[in-house]
């Protein structure tokens, strides 16, 4: 599941339209997730029908709302796709150290 930080009162939550502690909007935050969420499978659908160009641009959408560990772990497939082995491991590490 996942979570993000209210940036009111730092409490952790899941992506509810309320925080759970002090009860600021956080639908924005959702609805940010979900428009994340669509560019990601955007570039899976890309990378699926091999189009790396539409990939990389879905996942530059994607990471312009937030880095997290399956944005580099789709790019590691792109890599891994163009051959580019040395990137892709790169990119396996980042999303392991990014572990979201
Ligand atoms: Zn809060």
């Amino acid at each position: 599941m996942t979570t993000c930080i209210c940036p009111v009162c730092r409490a952790r939550n899941s992506l509810a339209d309320r925080c759970r502690r002090c009860r600021a909007d956080l639908s924005w935050l959702r609805a940010c997730e979900e428009y994340r969420v669509y560019w990601l499978t955007a570039a899976r659908c890309a990378l699926a029908d091999g189009d790396l160009d539409r990939a990389a641009s879905s996942l530059r959408t994607a990471e312009q709302i937030r880095q997290a560990a399956d944005t580099a772990k789709w790019r590691a497939v792109a890599a891994l796709i163009q051959g580019n082995y040395a990137a892709a491991w790169n990119y396996y590490q980042e999303a392991r150290n990014e572990g979201d």
